[in-house]
C-alpha cells in the first residue's frame, strides 16, 4: 500500500506517545503534521529530498507490454485492462526508442480488434514515428491494409460520430453577472452555518442550479492512463505521453500543451513522488499551486501581495463580474475559502483543502529541489 503523508505522519504522531516524549498540544491535522515535521527536522530522521524523481524508463516500459499483452488472447480479451497497459508503456518508453514504437504498434491491435479502424491507423502512424523493429513490420503493413480496406467497405473513413453529451441547462435565469449559476442563489451568512448559498425561492428536486467547471481537476489514480489528464476526456485509444515524466497523459497536442502552459511545466518534474508520498487532496493543492503561480507569470512576489490583500478582504464569487474575471481574480475566490478555517466549520473537511495550498509549496520544495529551479521562481 502506498503510504500517504497523512497517514505517515499520524503514525509518527501515535509513535512520540510510546517513546514517552511529552507531546506539544495539537488541535487539528495541520498542527499535528507541523508539529511531527518540526521534530522530524530536529532529529534529523527524515530526509525525502533524495528520492529518484520521475522519467522514462524502457525497461519499465517493456515490462508493462508484457503485462498488457497477457490480456489480448482471445480467451481473456480483456481489452481495456490490456490498453491501460499499454498506454502506462507508452508513457514510460524513452522518446524516439523501439521500446515506445512496439506499444503504439501493439495498441493498434487492440484498436482493431474492436474495429476502431482509424485509431488503429492512428497508432500505426504513430508507431512508424518511431524506430519499429524491423522483424514486426510486416505485422503493421497487414494491419494498415486490412484497416484501409474495412473502413472504405464501412464508407465512413472510420469517423467516429460524436455522441452528443446530454446538455444540462439551469432550471432558472442565470445570474447576469454569474451566469454559471440560476439568479434565485444568494449569498448569506449565519450564524450556524457561516457563509453559506441559499435560494430565494422554492426548488423542486431535480432543479439545476450552477453549472459551472472546477478550477483544477485531477485524475483518479485508476484514470491516470485512460484519461487526458488535461481535458479529463476519456480517449484509451489515442492518448499521447508527456516528453518528460511518466504520469501525464493527453488526449491531443492541443491539450498537452494547454497543460504545460497553465500547470504541468512546473509540477511535471516532482509528480511522481508527490502523488506517492501525499494524498489526493494534496496533489490537488499543488496543481491549483502551480495554475496560480503560472497566472501570476511566476512571480511570486506579486502572488504574495494579492493573497495578503484578499486575505483582509476575504472577496466571495459574488463580488466579481464572471462573464470578464481573470484568472488571478478567480483564484481569489479559492484562496478566501480558506478564511473559513477560522471558523466553527473547520470540521467540514471539504472547506480544507484551499489550506493545503501553502504547504503544497513547502510539500514540492522538500519533496524534491528540482521544483525549485524548473519553477523559474527561486
Ligand atoms: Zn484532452
Ligand atoms: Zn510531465
Amino acid at each position: 500500500m502506498v503510504q500517504d503523508a497523512y497517514n505517515l505522519y499520524m503514525e509518527l504522531w501515535e509513535k512520540i506517545d510510546e517513546r514517552g516524549i511529552k507531546k506539544r498540544a495539537c488541535r487539528s491535522s495541520s498542527e499535528i503534521i507541523a508539529y511531527v515535521r518540526s521534530l522530524l527536522d530536529q532529529f534529523r530522521l527524515l530526509d525525502l529530498t533524495g528520492l529518484p524523481g520521475d522519467g522514462k524508463n524502457d525497461t519499465e516500459a517493456i515490462a508493462c507490454r508484457k503485462r498488457g499483452n497477457g490480456l489480448v488472447n482471445p480467451r481473456i480479451a480483456r481489452y481495456v485492462s490490456a490498453i491501460r497497459f499499454y498506454n502506462k508503456s507508452i508513457a514510460l518508453a524513452e522518446a524516439n526508442s523501439a521500446a515506445l514504437a512496439e506499444a503504439y504498434g501493439n495498441r493498434s491491435a487492440v484498436c482493431f480488434a474492436l474495429k476502431e479502424y482509424q485509431a488503429a491507423l492512428d497508432n500505426i502512424r504513430l508507431a512508424r514515428e518511431n524506430p519499429y523493429p524491423e522483424n514486426l513490420m510486416h505485422l503493421v503493413d497487414k494491419r494498415e491494409q486490412d484497416c484501409r480496406q474495412l473502413l472504405s467497405e464501412m464508407g465512413k473513413q472510420g469517423e467516429l460520430t460524436a455522441e452528443l453529451a446530454a446538455k444540462v441547462e439551469l432550471s432558472h435565469e442565470p445570474n447576469p453577472k454569474i451566469p454559471q449559476i440560476a439568479n434565485c442563489l444568494e449569498l448569506k451568512h449565519e450564524d450556524q452555518y457561516g457563509r453559506c448559498i441559499v435560494t430565494n425561492r422554492d426548488l423542486k428536486v431535480g432543479d439545476v442550479v450552477i453549472i459551472e467547471k472546477p478550477h483544477s481537476t485531477l485524475l483518479d489514480e485508476e484514470l491516470r492512463y485512460l484519461h487526458c489528464d488535461y481535458c479529463n476526456q476519456e480517449a484509451i485509444l489515442s492518448l499521447i505521453p508527456c516528453k518528460q515524466c511518466s504520469i501525464a497523459m493527453f488526449c491531443s497536442n492541443a491539450c498537452y500543451q494547454s497543460a504545460l502552459d497553465s500547470y504541468h511545466r512546473l509540477e511535471c518534474p516532482v509528480l511522481k513522488d508527490v502523488r506517492l508520498l501525499f494524498p489526493n487532496v494534496m496533489v490537488l493543492a499543488f496543481r491549483t499551486l502551480a495554475k496560480t503561480i503560472t497566472s501570476f507569470n511566476n512571480n511570486l512576489d506579486e502572488l504574495k501581495l494579492f493573497t495578503e490583500c484578499v486575505e483582509q478582504t476575504s472577496p466571495s464569487p459574488f463580488d466579481y463580474d464572471w462573464t470578464t474575471i481573470g484568472a488571478k481574480d478567480m483564484y481569489a475566490t479559492i484562496h478566501s475559502m480558506s478564511t473559513l478555517q477560522a471558523s466553527n466549520l473547520s470540521t467540514r473537511g471539504w472547506l480544507h483543502w484551499p489550506r493545503s495550498i501553502g504547504t503544497g509549496v513547502g510539500v514540492g520544495a522538500r519533496v524534491n529541489p528540482r521544483i525549485v529551479p524548473l519553477s523559474e521562481c527561486g
